[in-house]
C-alpha cells in the first residue's frame, strides 16, 4: 500500500466514510462549495485529439489489444480550427487528451501485442511530443494568456514535461485510478505505480496545476483502497479531481465486472469535497453515463466543474473509454444553451471564465 504514514488521517476518513449517510455528506459538501465556488460551474472544452495508445490498461475501452475500432489522430490545424470554434462560443479552457505515446514504459506491451520495434516506438512518441511542441506554440501565438491549456496526455520525461509548461501548457491531467500500486500494476500491465506518482511530483514541481483523481469501484478494490484513493488526492494536494465509475467495457478482460452504483459515486465526490474544499472537481462523463441525472446530482455534491466534448461528432465513437458514453452524437456547442437551463434548474450557473485552481492561485500569490 502506497500511503502508510498518515494512519490518524485515514481513521477519520475511514470513520466519516462508514458512520456519515451520504445524504449528511452532501449536505456539507454543499455548503463548502457554495463558499468557495458560488454557484458558478466552470465550462471547459474537451478535444480527444487521439485515441493511438502504446498501453494496455485493463478497464479501458481503446486499450492497444482492442482492434474493433478505428485509430485516428487530428490534424494540428484541425485541433485549432476546433479551439477557434470554442473560443468564438466563449470557452477560455481547453483540454487537449489522448491516448499515452510515450516509450517509457511501453517495452512490454508493445513486445507482447504490435510489430513495432522499441526503435520504431522511441520514433513515434518523438514526433507525438514534437506534434504537441507546435500545437502549444501555435496556441500561445494565437492566444496569448486568454485561454487556460489542460494536457492529458500521459506519463512521459521531466524534460517533456517542462518544455510543454514553457511553451505554455497551464495544467496537467494525469489520474492515478487506484491508490494500491499492487492493484494498479495488474491492471495496467508494464506500467510503474511509483512512476505515475512520479511523474504527478515532477508536474507539481515545475509549477502546473496538477489534475488526479481515480477509478470507483475497480474490480479488487477494498474499502481501505478507497479510504487511501481519498487520502492519497489530499496528500498530492491536487488542484483538480476527476473521479468516475469503473464502468465495464465489453472488449476489455474486466467485461464481466459489475460498475458502482450512484450514490457510492456521490458519497465519495462529497467527501472529495470536504478533504479539498478549494480544489476544481468535475462531474464527470462516466457519472452522466451511469445515471441519467449524474451531472447534476454530482454538481449537487460537491462537482464545480463540467467539460464540454467538442471533438468532432465522427472522432467522439471512437473514443469509447466505456460503452454508453453519454454526448457523443450531439454538439458539444449547441448543448451549451441546453445545460444553461438544467443547470438553472438545480441553482446553478454556466461559468465561461478560465477558472484557475484557487490553490494553484493562493501558491502564486494572486488575490481572487
Ligand atoms: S487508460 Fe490511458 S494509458 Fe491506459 S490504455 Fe486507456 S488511454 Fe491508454
Amino acid at each position: 500500500m502506497y500511503i502508510s504514514e498518515n494512519i490518524n488521517e485515514f481513521d477519520k476518513i475511514q470513520n466519516i466514510y462508514r458512520n456519515f449517510p451520504t445524504g449528511r455528506l452532501i449536505d456539507i459538501s454543499n455548503s463548502i462549495t457554495k463558499k468557495y465556488f458560488q454557484n458558478k460551474i466552470y465550462i471547459r472544452g474537451l478535444i480527444e485529439f487521439s485515441n493511438i495508445c502504446f498501453n494496455d490498461c485493463k478497464y479501458c475501452g481503446i486499450r492497444l489489444s482492442n482492434r474493433s475500432f478505428n485509430r485516428y489522430e487530428l490534424s494540428n490545424e484541425k485541433i485549432l480550427s476546433i479551439i477557434e470554434d470554442g473560443y468564438r462560443n466563449g470557452i477560455r479552457t481547453f483540454v487537449l487528451q489522448s491516448g499515452e505515446r510515450s516509450y517509457l514504459n511501453s517495452d512490454y506491451n508493445i513486445k507482447k501485442k504490435s510489430s513495432n520495434t522499441p526503435a520504431n516506438l522511441k520514433t513515434i512518441s518523438l514526433k507525438f511530443i514534437e506534434k504537441v511542441d507546435k500545437l502549444l506554440i501555435e496556441i500561445r501565438r494565437r492566444y496569448s494568456d486568454e485561454v487556460a491549456i489542460t494536457l492529458s496526455c500521459g506519463v512521459y520525461e521531466r524534460k517533456t514535461y517542462q518544455d510543454w509548461f514553457n511553451l505554455g501548457a497551464n495544467r496537467y491531467l494525469l489520474r492515478f485510478e487506484t491508490s494500491s500500486g499492487d492493484l494498479y500494476e495488474d491492471l495496467c500491465p508494464g506500467k510503474s505505480f511509483s512512476r505515475r506518482i512520479q511523474a504527478l511530483q515532477d508536474l507539481s514541481d515545475i509549477g502546473y496545476e496538477v489534475g488526479s483523481g481515480f477509478l470507483i469501484g475497480l474490480p479488487g478494490e477494498t474499502e481501505e483502497i478507497t479510504i487511501n484513493n481519498l487520502l492519497l488526492c489530499k496528500m498530492l494536494r491536487l488542484d483538480m479531481v476527476g473521479i468516475g465509475p469503473f464502468l465495464a467495457h465489453p472488449e476489455t478482460p474486466l467485461a464481466k465486472f459489475p460498475s458502482v452504483d450512484i450514490e457510492q459515486v456521490l458519497k465519495i465526490t462529497s467527501l472529495l469535497r470536504i478533504l479539498l474544499p478549494e480544489s476544481n472537481i468535475p462531474a464527470t462523463t462516466a457519472t452522466g453515463t451511469l445515471d441519467k441525472l449524474g451531472w447534476e446530482k454530482a454538481l449537487s455534491s460537491g462537482a464545480n466543474v463540467l467539460m464540454i466534448n467538442i471533438s468532432p461528432a465522427e472522432m467522439k465513437k471512437e473514443y469509447l473509454l466505456y460503452p454508453g458514453k453519454i454526448c457523443i452524437y450531439e454538439d458539444g456547442f449547441k448543448y451549451l444553451s441546453d445545460l444553461k437551463v438544467k443547470l438553472e434548474k438545480i441553482g446553478k450557473q454556466l461559468c465561461f471564465e478560465r477558472g484557475d485552481s484557487l490553490t494553484s492561485k493562493r501558491k502564486i500569490g494572486i488575490n481572487r
